[in-house]
């Protein structure tokens, strides 16, 4: 299937400037000779190359950019939480080496010939998911997480990859189908987006689904990466906002995010005035943790989201810490490409934007430690610059 691709004269790819390696030899008109080869896209990252957790320089290269596809030349890269999970194999075993990341953007630098929603120069970003094994995606807007055949942005088999599977964004380049790539309005910077694409989204889309209203009283439980932007988009949307964490030197930002309180849970009994308090609580937490102490927060009827993923994703619930106010006990995964747009425009509108701190690749390892240790405040963003 790929070697005939790859004789298809038909088919060419259009570029503009010297991304992509090899690719080019653009027309005065601007596109490229049809009978353009497709070569693999050489890319510069940082890769885990086992369970250690440290990640090294490497050198890779990706799956030639095809018709429905586009190379984005990455300006930023944050670090989530998972990142660190899956490279250290918490969520089973990996292929390496690996490049994680998967809060990406930058400025698109080739687009395949069937590409009309991007064009070579735009603004771009990337989530967690960036292909799939569909013919046509448009049955599935907004559901692409949960729909068989979608490929995440690390880790996952993908057969036209030269490493086998797909490599994240911790990277000078990526290349991705259109349909999972977002555009990022001129109106937010570059470093304040990249977070959004993965913290924002995971976030938001059950923040929506719960139809905050003003006044209600949101729980949020962790204040990370997730936690801060859930505290923010919570607030923006007029909610009463309830923030739970373990460290008190985060009390001060958490006000600063416009939440009503900030409970710091130092020990479980500090939880024992907010029983029934809440209409609707999110966790992202991304460990095992008492879960039924916090969903006795909730009221009667109310939901509890987990969006936080911890080792081997398992969480312990209590049948009776649920039956006791027959609380709605979900989890959720991310968002739809549709959703995910959404938040990007959401809060670039209303400046509801990451606190971050921008780091060099040489910082990585570091910063994972400081994620691990809990003393990010509160998204590192990777200039892509310095891989
Ligand atoms: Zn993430």
């Amino acid at each position: 299937m790929a070697e005939e691709k790859k004789l298809d004269r038909r088919e060419f790819v259009k570029c503009s400037c010297a991304a992509g390696g090899g690719l080019l030899l653009a027309t005065p008109m601007g596109a490229l000779a049809a009978d353009t080869p497709k070569e693999n896209v050489k890319s510069r990252g940082y890769a885990a190359i086992d369970t250690s957790g440290k990640l090294v320089p490497w050198l890779f290269e990706r799956r030639p950019v095809g018709d429905h596809d586009i190379l984005i030349d990455i300006k930023y890269a944050s670090i989530c939480h998972s990142d660190i999970h899956q490279e250290k194999g918490h969520w089973g075993p990996q292929k390496y080496p690996q490049v994680p990341g998967h809060e990406i953007v930058g400025i698109v630098a080739a687009v395949g010939s069937k590409v009309t929603k991007f064009k070579v120069g735009d603004r771009a970003g990337v989530g967690c998911m960036v292909n799939s094994s569909l013919e046509k995606l448009d049955q599935v807007e907004n559901q692409e997480q949960y729909t068989p055949g979608t490929v995440f942005t690390y880790g996952y088999p993908e057969k036209d990859s030269p490493t086998g599977i797909s490599q994240g964004g911790y990277a000078t380049n990526i290349v991705v189908r259109d349909h999972f790539a977002v555009h990022i309005p001129e109106h937010i910077s570059f470093q304040e987006a990249a977070p959004l694409l993965c913290a924002g989204i995971t976030t938001y889309s059950p923040l929506m689904k719960a139809r905050l209203k003003k006044g209600m009283k949101v729980g949020v439980a962790g204040i990370g990466g997730l936690g801060h932007m859930a505290v923010k988009i919570a607030v923006s949307k007029g909610a009463e906002v309830y923030a739970f964490t373990t460290s008190a030197s985060k009390v001060q930002d958490i006000l600063g995010f416009g939440a009503k309180e900030v409970i710091v849970v130092d020990d479980l009994s500090k939880l024992a005035a907010y029983q029934g308090k809440l209409d609707y609580m999110i966790s992202t937490i991304p460990y095992q943790y008492n879960v039924a102490a916090y969903v006795a927060l909730v009221k009667p009827y109310g939901t509890f989201c987990q969006v936080g993923m911890p080792e081997r994703f398992e969480v312990t619930l209590n049948a009776l810490g649920l039956a006791a106010s027959r609380v709605n006990f979900n989890a959720s995964l991310i968002g739809g490409m549709k959703e995910t747009q959404e938040v990007v425009d959401y809060c670039a509108d209303h400046k509801v934007l990451p606190k971050i701190q921008i780091i060099r690749a040489e910082q990585i390892n570091a910063a994972w430690e400081s994620v691990v240790n809990k003393e990010a405040r509160y998204r590192y963003v990777i200039d892509a610059a310095t891989f």
